[in-house]
């Protein structure tokens, strides 16, 4: 796992004081920040592949937004995946790496979503293509809205 901040990578979530923040970093922040980075990060629980979300009321809608990753696969990886392709079963090189460029273009789309002031992301949907042999642009879109909670629940 590596630190939000330095981006230096480290064995285990000990070396962090929060989530995202490893020791280090989060020693030189200033009180605030300290404050706002022990705030667990809101906005991945109030994404959804539906287009309501339950116990919340849609205030406002802010549009699509989207995030991309253009990804290549890297030359060791696809001799590994061939050889699991002629043994058969799920090729999980293929898997992981779908996996990682899924998750990094959602953080950009979440992150896109909170820039124009969105605390949550409906309708979020996957679009993966092969625009080259070998190049794989990943998509991942959704509606930014700003909901409150119901007042009846
Ligand atoms: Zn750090």
């Amino acid at each position: 796992m590596n630190c939000y901040k330095c981006g230096k990578e480290y064995p285990s979530s000990h070396y962090f004081k929060t989530k995202t923040i490893c020791r280090d970093c989060f020693a030189k922040l200033s009180p605030e920040e300290q404050l706002a980075a022990k705030q667990p990060p809101k906005m991945h629980a109030m994404t959804t592949t539906a287009f309501t979300l339950d116990g919340y009321t849609i205030e406002k809608s802010l549009g699509v937004v989207r995030g991309i990753i253009v990804r290549s696969r890297s030359v060791f990886g696809t001799i590994g995946a061939s050889l699991q392709t002629l043994v058969g079963g799920n090729i999980t090189l293929f898997t992981e790496l779908c996996e990682a460029t899924r998750a990094d273009a959602f953080d950009m789309m979440v992150e896109h979503a909170e820039e124009i002031g969105a605390n949550a992301l409906i309708g979020v949907r996957y679009d993966a293509t092969e625009i080259m042999q070998g190049v794989t642009e990943v998509l991942c879109y959704g509606t930014a809205v700003i909901v409150t909670p119901d007042k009846k629940v």
